[in-house]
């Protein structure tokens, strides 16, 4: 019978529940129990792809292809494991089920209510989950802030759920944070008591505190935090800031997170498997080398709006002894003051990530071709693929006006355009190309070379891709199609032979990047700005 960690939140969001959730579930799985994570969204969205990255974080894509909030992917990176959309439970999707229930008539002569129709398809999603496969620990984190209208159905189910699995089998989590203010600087307890008041005040008493603070709390603020509470002392535990969100699961243990939470749910280990875990963190806290890497996009003021790549460069990074210094320029910028283009020099490595609508297509555009002409390493992701390719077609095939038919429906030269089975897509919500897909690297190519094998399994979001009927004209001019899938239908990989480093492929691999598995494009760009910064050391000694 799988046991159950509710991972809920207090006094503010954005505290790092999601790593906090991870780094327990890593604990667990690191001490040999089989483990998995839900996050429950209370919005009424049905998933996280129609949501503005810049408001939620990024849009986290599944293997099978479901559109995920970001903590996700954390939790896939932590636990190594492919995970499903039905691991992202929405208040959306709830609501539509029973509605759709009581349409049919599944509840006929019944009134429809929040208790018990509503908790119950949120208990029964939670338990399917625990049911696909053996778990020994299932951890459900509820996204937002108790106290929070929408979030209320989510922690009535869990409260529920706790009376009906019983306390050996269930345990709250509660996640809050203790600011200190200057200038005296003093840790305050205060916020995470009325929390944990609000938490009671709806039936839940929490059997863990998990505090993140700008430093380790005091005893004193871990005892008043105790009393105030009614948490065993052992069960307030620091979470303090650290430079990288790997070193959590370890600062976790120390403080005696996995023994406290082994004795509640009377659950044995004999060790931690700590070895690769650490050997990754330590790789990432002793890199001393750094290479700088421009990263062009349209969503740079929200760092979550990018989180997989930012780790995907991490995981490249930390496995080859340096760390990123990455900048993130805004391309609408780039387009208004061009004379800022020649700033890209300064970098070892440019990348464009993904994304939609017309705002700052030009800038990515012309760092596209910049980094082209100026021979810098260039990584370019979905749409860093698709105006790789309308870069090359303006300024090397001479084909001025080409463009993406997403950008501009009357171009003259559609060198990316929409994939066929889009043309009949009226609705917005999952209906993208998603999720991963078999694809074919040919032999002889450099993308053959990175990925050591014929056939990769990578993931994907988009409705436009190359339009083919170009596709003889970009190769005798230099820019070769290494990867396809579908049958040949559809381009994944672009690359310039005659460049130190030009590649961009039509999928994400940064969805598929972990801690210890760095994706292989990552890890060839990484080296390429290695070498880059190499050389330009080497030239400025010769001068
Ligand atoms: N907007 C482009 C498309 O739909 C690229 C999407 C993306 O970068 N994820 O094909």
């Amino acid at each position: 019978m799988p046991k159950y960690i509710f991972v809920t939140g207090g006094v503010m969001s954005g505290l790092g529940k999601g790593v906090t959730t991870a780094s327990l579930a890593k604990l667990l799985q690191l001490a040999g129990f089989k483990v998995t994570c839900i996050k429950i969204d209370p919005y009424l969205n049905v998933d996280a792809g129609t949501m503005n990255p810049l408001i939620h974080g990024e849009v986290f894509v599944t293997d099978d292809g479901g559109e995920t909030d970001m903590d996700i992917g954390t939790y896939e990176r932590f636990l190594g494991q492919n995970l499903t959309a039905e691991h992202n439970i929405t208040a959306g999707q709830v609501y539509k089920r029973v509605i759709e229930e009581e349409r049919k008539g599944t509840y006929l002569g019944r009134c429809v209510q929040i208790i018990p129709h509503v908790t119950d398809e949120i208990k029964r999603r939670i338990r399917a989950i625990a049911q696909k496969s053996p778990i020994d620990v299932v951890l459900v984190e509820c996204g937002g802030t108790v106290g929070d209208i929408e979030g209320l159905p989510f922690l009535e189910a869990l409260r529920q759920m706790r009376l009906e699995e019983g306390i050996f089998n269930t345990l709250f989590v509660h996640v809050t944070l203790a600011p200190i203010v200057e200038p005296v600087g003093e840790q305050k307890t205060k916020p995470t008591q009325h929390s944990v008041q609000e938490l009671r005040r709806i039936g839940i008493h929490p059997d863990m505190i998990i505090v993140r603070c700008k430093e380790y709390l005091s005893e004193e603020s871990k005892r008043k935090i105790s009393l105030f509470t009614s948490v065993d002392y052992d069960g307030v535990i620091s979470n303090p800031d650290v430079q990288i969100v790997y070193e959590v699961p370890q600062i976790l243990e120390k403080e005696g997170a996995l023994s406290y939470i082994c004795k509640k749910l009377q659950l044995n280990f004999k060790e931690i498997k700590w070895d690769s875990w650490i050997k990754f963190v330590n790789s990432f806290l002793n890199a001393k080398d750094e290479v700088r890497i421009a990263i062009v996009g349209k969503y740079v003021s929200l760092v979550d709006s990018y989180v997989s790549i930012n780790h995907a460069l991490i995981h490249a990074a930390a496995a080859q002894g340096v760390k990123i210094r990455s900048k993130w320029i805004d391309a609408e910028e780039l387009e208004q003051k061009p004379e800022l283009l020649s700033m890209l020099k300064d970098f070892h490595g440019i990348l464009v990530p993904g994304g939609f609508g017309k705002r700052g297509i030009e800038g990515k555009i012309m760092a596209a071709n910049y980094a082209n002409m100026q021979k810098i390493p260039y990584l370019g992701l979905c749409l860093g693929f698709q105006l790789a390719v309308i870069a090359f077609a303006r300024h090397v095939l001479n084909l001025r006006e080409a463009n993406s038919t997403e950008f501009d429906p009357f171009t003259p030269h559609p060198v990316i355009d929409l994939l066929p089975e889009q043309r009949y897509v009226k609705e917005m919500g999952a209906t993208m190309r998603l999720g991963g897909h078999e694809i074919v690297i040919k032999e002889g190519t450099n993308a053959f070379k990175i990925y050591g094998k014929k056939i990769i399994k990578e993931r994907h979001r988009h409705r436009y891709e190359l339009n083919q009927a170009y596709l003889k004209d970009f190769e005798n001019a230099g820019m070769i199609f290494s990867a396809f899938s579908d049958e040949g239908k559809r381009a994944e990989i672009l690359e310039i032979p005659n460049h130190p480093f030009y590649f961009a492929t039509q999928y994400h691999p940064e969805f598929i990047s972990r801690p210890d598995a760095p994706e292989p494009i990552f890890v060839k760009f990484i080296e390429a700005t290695m070498q880059r910064k190499l050389s330009i050391q080497q030239s400025v000694v010769l001068i």
